[in-house]
C-alpha cells in the first residue's frame, strides 16, 4: 500500500490521504467530516466501484450478490460483520449484480456470491459460494498481499 493511503470517503466519495500508521485512529473525511471507516460494507454503482478500486490506495473485498439469491443472503450478516474486522486494511463493497449489470459483465460473474479481492487496482483473488464470516476474514488476509 502506498503511504499516506487514498482513502475514498463512503458518504461523499472524496479521496482524503491519511498516513498509514492513522488509519486505525479512525479519520474523518476532509470535505464531509464523515467517518472513512464504519465497520460497514458499502453499497456501490458503477461509479462509486471504480472511484474505490481506481482512486483509492486501500486494498477492496467486494461481495457479488442479488437479491433473489439465497445463499447470497445467508451470507449477508457474515460479510457485514467481516467489514469490522477487516477495516481499515480493506475496504468492503457490495454490488447488486441485477442493478450493476455493467459490473457484473466486466468481471463475468457467473454464480453468486462471488467475492473478489482487489488491490492496486488489479484483482487479486476471487472465490464463489458462501463463507463463513471467519472464511471471508481469513480468505481476505491470505490474499492481500
Ligand atoms: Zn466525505
Amino acid at each position: 500500500m502506498t503511504d499516506p493511503a487514498l482513502v475514498i470517503c463512503q458518504q461523499c466519495s472524496g479521496a482524503n490521504r491519511v498516513p498509514v500508521a492513522r488509519l486505525g485512529e479512525q479519520p474523518v473525511c476532509g470535505r464531509c467530516k464523515a467517518r472513512l471507516f464504519t465497520g460497514k460494507p458499502q453499497d456501490v454503482n458503477l461509479a462509486t466501484f471504480d472511484r474505490h478500486i481506481q482512486k483509492g490506495t486501500i486494498p477492496v473485498l467486494v461481495d457479488f450478490w442479488a437479491s433473489w439469491c439465497g445463499p447470497c443472503k445467508m451470507m449477508a450478516p457474515a460479510f457485514a460483520a467481516a467489514a469490522s474486522a477487516l477495516e481499515p486494511e480493506v475496504r468492503l463493497l457490495k454490488v447488486d449484480t441485477e442493478a450493476q449489470k455493467a459490473l457484473s459483465a466486466r468481471y463475468q460473474i457467473r454464480s453468486i456470491p462471488s467475492l473478489i479481492l482487489f488491490a492496486g487496482a488489479q484483482e487479486k483473488a476471487r472465490t464463489a459460494g458462501v463463507m463463513t464470516q471467519q472464511g471471508i476474514i481469513d480468505w481476505a488476509r491470505a490474499n492481500v498481499n
